[in-house]
């Protein structure tokens, strides 16, 4: 997952633009018959509060704007994010116009911060399989949007390529087929048991 959010360009438009981030490191309990997503902590290297994956949801409306890495409520600090490759260039290459007001943005950032956290909704609910049906369809297929967005439109404008019938009408059924397999693969991996007994599979 770790190397997909690197080496994925469509996922930079997502995190310049909505602040769609994932944290550098994720902790995930090998033994257990709960759901993968249950089993996930968020750890923050300043204070070593585990922080539960449910904090940053949907749910919370916490997925989104996390441009400068993730908020810890318990200590105030910020938990690092792994940056995507092509953000990272760009970022780079933009650094004259941002890097002045970089500190400012970031303070203001931070102000906003304490506020989105206050009400947060950490209760584990099973979630019956027909919304896991609509959940999966749905990631997929914002997914393939994204990409056939970032693929076929955003790149090549800026590589100063032509957009071509052609290359819109392949584009679509290639995104539609790789978001409908991606929404699948995360939707079957957040729901993966963990191992069945704890004694055989303790890390060593
Ligand atoms: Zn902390």
């Amino acid at each position: 997952m770790i190397i997909h959010w690197i080496i994925n360009p469509g996922l930079a438009v997502n995190e310049l633009f909505l602040g769609l981030n994932t944290p550098k490191v994720t902790l995930v309990e090998r033994a257990g018959e709960k759901p993968f997503y249950q089993r996930s902590f968020i750890p923050c290297p300043h204070c070593g509060e585990m922080h539960s994956g449910l904090k940053y949801s949907g749910r919370n409306k916490t997925i989104l704007w996390n441009w400068f890495g993730f908020y810890c409520d318990n200590c105030g600090g910020i938990i690092p994010v792994q940056r995507n490759l092509i953000t990272l260039i760009i970022l780079t290459i933009t650094f004259p116009v941002w890097g002045w007001f970089r500190k400012s943005l970031k303070r203001k950032w931070l102000e906003k911060q304490p506020e989105r956290y206050k009400n947060l909704n950490l209760e584990v609910v099973e979630i019956p399989k027909k919304k896991w049906t609509k959940n999966w369809l749905k990631s997929g297929l914002f997914f393939a949007l994204l990409m056939f967005v970032s693929m076929q439109i955003v790149f090549p404008l800026i590589e100063r390529k032509e957009i071509t019938q052609r290359s819109i009408l392949i584009g679509i059924p290639i995104w539609l087929i790789c978001g409908l397999c991606y929404g699948l693969t995360v939707s079957w991996w957040m729901n993966k048991r963990g191992l069945a007994t704890s004694k055989n599979n303790m890390p060593t």
